[in-house]
């Protein structure tokens, strides 16, 4: 089975797309780690790429496509992926359809982790990093108290970059850009809306059903 992971920043997809992964022996495929690994072959393509990279431009679809093909025509991955960034927008959605065709492959679901933005907030904004331990937390979900942590308060560092200006664009960004290819996967009756809100474990849970009812 062929599975498209979408969710905003911060919804717990790296978390959910590594279970999935796991747990059904899928191959995760990043665009960026496509890119990156071909980089690190430094021969024509990655070459080709890093220079554009470097220039700060946006590498086009042919090459992604063609590093795609690479994963489609690799009879160890076979029916066995998960995309996760994967299509940005709709050409890369149709595009993908036609390319998994030609490998005697398709799309067998694809996975929408919902989170409102005001969870989102808290999870990034109240995320807290003890600068003399390293433990991580979270002011509201697990805040530091004297019996999880040691160290003095003062140490507790926030991430900075994280404010709420830059977490809501990223969030609206998200919607506009995924909302049209949500669209695409619904009429083709591929959609499946996951509750994102729940515990890492209860939304595991629900995404292991989906998939099971896939294979039966
Ligand atoms: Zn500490």
């Amino acid at each position: 089975m062929n599975i498209i992971l979408f969710g905003p920043p911060g919804a717990g997809k790296g978390t959910q797309g590594d279970k999935i992964v796991k747990n059904f022996n899928l191959y995760k495929v990043s665009t960026g780690d496509l890119l990156r690994e071909e980089i690190k072959k430094n021969i024509n393509l990655g070459n080709k790429i890093k220079s554009i990279i470097d220039k700060g431009l946006l590498v086009s679809d042919n090459i992604i496509n063609d590093l795609l093909i690479k994963i489609f025509s690799d009879k160890k991955l076979y029916n066995r992926l998960i995309f996760d960034g994967y299509p940005r927008n709709l050409e890369q959605a149709r595009n993908l359809d036609t390319c998994l065709k030609k490998y005697k492959q398709k799309i067998s679901c694809v996975l929408c982790l919902n989170v409102e933005k005001k969870l989102i907030l808290k999870r990034i904004l109240g995320r807290q990093t003890c600068i003399n331990c390293g433990l991580i937390f979270n002011e509201y979900f697990m805040p530091a108290t004297s019996k999880n942590h040691s160290c003095d308060p003062k140490f507790l560092n926030k991430r900075s970059d994280d404010n709420e200006k830059t977490v809501t664009n990223r969030f609206e960004t998200y919607l506009n850009k995924t909302l049209p290819i949500l669209d695409f996967y619904k009429e083709q009756n591929l959609l499946h809306h996951i509750n994102g809100m729940l515990e890492i474990d209860q939304i595991f849970d629900e995404i292991r059903a989906i998939i099971a009812s896939l294979e039966t």
